[in-house]
């Protein structure tokens, strides 16, 4: 029988694992510690377990993280991690450093099952739900290679984490949810639910809970001010229309003037970029504790949209200001290693476009 990986099992599931063994229930604690607290994948190393509870661990279980295909730095220092999982399926990690901070975007699924029509994720034909395991493994790897083991919470690069690369988390409540705890729990990585932000495209039914069971911050995929574009743009809008999306952000348990919801809205030329888009952005989110992240739209190969101008954001986000609202441009990180909002897909699923492409090239 194949070996259980024991990264993603919940602080219960891992009791359960070692009372089965017939061990006593502190030894969850020692455990827990040493893989998340000190990042230590090697149970003979677990010296405080003692040799024969080492020994039987090793027999049943295993400790696994994604494996790093490629790593790549960005000219802005961004990194992007291609993992692959053990079925051989690959994600993107990416890792966006800023002045005495740094924000860790995790990947929720292989692909999208979305189709948001600006997006390059929501492209890729392969779909699958990562799992909580493989949503830890990403932050695991990211420390590994900054070496930022043990947990104690100094001179951290990850400050930050946002649920904001491939997929869409809401899609993948369960095992985003679970993954988080881990990812919060204070006697392991200890990341404050305060750091944590979760993106989604506009999962209505999932947002109370979402806020409830994890209290992290939201940030909300908006993009649009009239549901025909939003159709357009973000076809869950189809699902869930602008006012109902509205009215569960009014709902988010614990957002306050002091915890704002984000909303997104990605520039693009011409379609969503007026001024009178701008003040009915603004209408929209009046009673609502709000901020708002002006993303310049970031192109890849084959897509028709077109980033607005400089001119044109500025405008946007100075009206926004004017009625009260925080509208920061975002500055895209990583463009050119395809790290930037929007243009993660996986390597191996962009080869293989390229080479169906190829050959339907005529033969000279
Ligand atoms: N599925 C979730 C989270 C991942 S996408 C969601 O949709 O919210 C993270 C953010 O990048 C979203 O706001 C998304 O709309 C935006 N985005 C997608 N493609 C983009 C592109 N090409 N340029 C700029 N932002 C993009
Ligand atoms: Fe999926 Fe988000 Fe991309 Fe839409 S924007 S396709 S929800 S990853």
């Amino acid at each position: 029988m194949a070996k259980k990986n024991l990264i993603g099992f919940s602080r219960e599931e891992l009791e359960a694992e070692l009372v089965g063994m017939g061990e006593k229930a502190f030894r969850t604690k020692q455990l827990w510690h040493w893989i998340y607290h000190q990042g230590e994948m090697d149970f003979d190393q677990m010296t405080s377990l003692g040799k024969p509870l080492r020994e039987k661990l090793k027999e049943t279980y295993v400790l696994l993280k994604p494996e790093v295909v490629t790593e790549q730095l960005s000219e802005d220092t961004t990194r992007k991690w291609l993992l692959r999982t053990q079925d051989r399926n690959e994600v993107e990690t990416v890792f966006i450093p800023e002045e005495g901070r740094g924000a860790l975007c995790l990947s929720s699924q292989v692909g999208c099952t979305l189709t948001c029509s600006f997006c390059h994720t929501g492209t890729q034909k392969l779909v699958r739900n990562l799992t909580a395991a493989e949503i830890v493994g990403q932050i695991m790897v990211a420390r590994d290679t900054y070496d930022e083991w043990p947990s104690d919470g100094h001179d951290r690069h990850f400050t930050n984490i946002v649920m904001m690369g491939m997929g869409e988390p809401l899609y993948n409540y369960e095992e985003v949810s679970k993954a988080l705890k881990i990812i919060m729990d204070e006697e392991g990585i200890s990341m404050s639910r305060r750091k944590i932000t979760l993106s989604t495209s506009g999962v209505v039914p999932m947002m109370e809970r979402c806020g409830e069971e994890l209290g992290v911050g939201l940030a909300v995929s908006l993009h649009a001010v009239r549901d025909e574009l939003r159709d357009i743009l973000v076809p869950i809008n189809k699902k869930y229309p602008i006012k109902e999306l509205l009215e569960a952000c009014r709902k988010y348990p614990g957002s306050s003037n002091a915890r704002r919801i984000t909303f997104e809205y990605v520039m693009l030329d011409g379609l969503n970029d007026s001024a009178a888009d701008a003040k009915e952005l603004a209408r929209l989110l009046k009673d609502i504790p709000a901020k708002i992240n002006l993303i310049p739209f970031n192109k890849w190969p084959g897509v028709e949209y077109e980033c607005s101008s400089h001119h044109k954001i500025k405008q946007f986000s100075e009206i926004l200001n004017e009625r009260g609202l925080s509208a920061p441009i975002r500055m895209p990180r990583g463009r050119d290693i395809m790290a930037a909002c929007g243009q993660l897909k996986s390597a191996s699923e962009k080869a293989r476009k390229f080479s169906e492409n190829k050959s339907e090239q005529p033969v000279a």
